[in-house]
């Protein structure tokens, strides 16, 4: 994958002033990872820790996604994050704002060309899926030849134990989905006595 159009689009995101998360912003948050893995994990928007330094998932409700990523023996580093919403704001998400950032991440999607997506939260299973309910959640859906899990967001998951039971199940079928997609598979356990 051509790393250069990757940082010409968050570029592109850095100068953005589509709507009015980019007045109370300190930086933007497009995202980070490995563009390669063909992983992506969506989010929803940044939080103020987010803000602060201009990268993905990095408060509490990125520890619990890095300790979920662990029990699969993955590191954050292995798959891209980005969120919906490039940007914070004090407010919940608008879908107004949505609509007009949304160009940002379909336009990561088709340089990343991820085979596995996972969709966290209501306001990312809405803007890419259509979806108005995590009802029934997690789900597999196949669009455009991806594979795309729907799950709840991190932040809701380490609240509500009914919330961290979905997570962890909707992120083992997003382990074993990326296994048989040859993405990626658990370092088998050494043998005793080696
Ligand atoms: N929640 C999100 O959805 N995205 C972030 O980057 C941080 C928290």
């Amino acid at each position: 994958m051509d790393n250069k159009s990757l940082e010409k689009l968050a570029r592109g995101i850095h100068h953005c002033q589509r709507c009015e998360r980019s007045q109370t912003r300190k930086y933007t948050v497009p995202g980070e990872g490995n563009p390669n893995s063909g992983m992506l994990l969506l989010g929803e928007a940044p939080g103020r820790k987010e803000d602060k330094t201009g990268r993905p998932f990095v408060g509490r409700a990125g520890d619990y996604l890095e300790k979920i990523l662990s029990l699969h023996h993955l590191d954050r580093n292995q798959v891209f994050i980005t969120s919906v919403l490039k940007c914070y704001h004090p407010q919940s998400p608008k879908k107004t704002q949505i609509e007009e950032c949304l160009s940002w991440s379909f336009g990561q999607i088709e340089l990343l060309n991820p085979k596995l997506i996972l969709v966290m939260g209501r306001w990312a299973a809405w803007a890419f899926l259509d979806l108005n309910t995590l009802k029934d959640s997690p789900k597999v859906l196949t669009r455009e030849g991806r594979t795309w899990i729907v799950t709840c967001h991190p932040a809701a998951a380490m609240r509500f134990p009914a919330r961290d039971r979905e997570f962890r199940k909707g992120f083992k079928i997003f382990a074993s989905n990326a296994a048989e997609l040859d993405l990626w598979r658990a370092p088998s356990p050494k043998t005793k006595g080696k």
